[in-house]
């Protein structure tokens, strides 16, 4: 999608400072950082939201989840980490591309209910 953001981040229009990258997905670290370490995971192709995954895309998401614990050794997260995906309006979706929030560094609150 050409007006979207993160689409514009994986074909390098806007700058990011990557994490992690293959030939499906994509990580980079949030601009506006809640903790410590704080990192997004996309799919290199545009899904709108949890919304958008099907028995079709699904598999992207599974890599998704795959590289999760990569990125999360490969930042020392050694004491845990949260991971998030926003979907719609109540929960403060502000990207509409879909995305995992990685979250560690730090004793993490449980405000996020
Ligand atoms: P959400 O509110 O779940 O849709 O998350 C969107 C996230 O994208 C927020 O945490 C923002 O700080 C982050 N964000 C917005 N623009 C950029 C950008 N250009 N580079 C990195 N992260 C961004
Ligand atoms: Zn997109």
């Amino acid at each position: 999608m050409s007006d979207c953001l993160f689409c514009k981040i994986v074909k390098g229009d806007i700058p990011s400072t990557k994490v992690y990258e293959d030939d499906v997905v994509y990580a980079f670290r949030d601009i506006n950082p809640q903790a410590p370490t704080h990192i997004l995971v996309i799919p290199k192709a545009h899904l709108g939201s949890v919304n958008d995954v099907n028995i079709v895309n699904s598999v992207v998401v599974a890599r998704i989840f795959e590289v999760i614990p990569q990125i999360a050794a490969q930042e020392g997260l050694t004491g845990g980490y949260r991971v998030v995906s926003n979907c719609g309006a109540d929960a403060g979706q502000t990207v509409h591309h879909l995305h995992f929030h990685i979250l560690g560094g730090k004793e993490l609150s449980l405000e996020m209910a």
